[in-house]
């Protein structure tokens, strides 16, 4: 990770080119990982809340908490979601001689 928003070039391990050659929207997977991962996470957390607080439950802190997740958990989740996404991928296309180094030539 070089910083939240942007992935390093390679991996600092072994090298491995993290842009493997495809489009941009390659990462469309990575974001589809980022939504279903934190909005499940911000609706799981005020459902176990409720349920663990019945039959008195505070709906206003659980509707304020459940409002903040929903909106900071994709923000804070990013930079796993596209690693995450990069290891699905690997598991189906594993690494070919062109994705150990960037600066080898690949056609975009
Ligand atoms: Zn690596």
């Amino acid at each position: 990770m070089q910083s939240r928003l942007k992935l390093k070039d390679d991996c600092p391990q072994c090298g491995l080119a993290l842009e493997r050659g495809e489009r941009a929207d390659f990462w469309i997977g990575a974001y589809v990982f980022n939504l279903v991962a934190g909005e499940v996470v911000a609706i799981g957390v005020p459902i176990i809340w409720m349920i663990a607080s019945a039959p008195n439950q505070p709906w206003t802190e659980i509707e304020i908490v459940g409002a903040v997740l929903c909106v900071a958990l994709p923000f804070l989740f990013f930079p796993f979601s596209r690693t995450l996404w990069l290891a699905w991928d690997l598991s189906f296309r594993p690494v070919e001689p062109g994705d150990t180094s960037s600066t080898t030539s690949r056609t975009i």
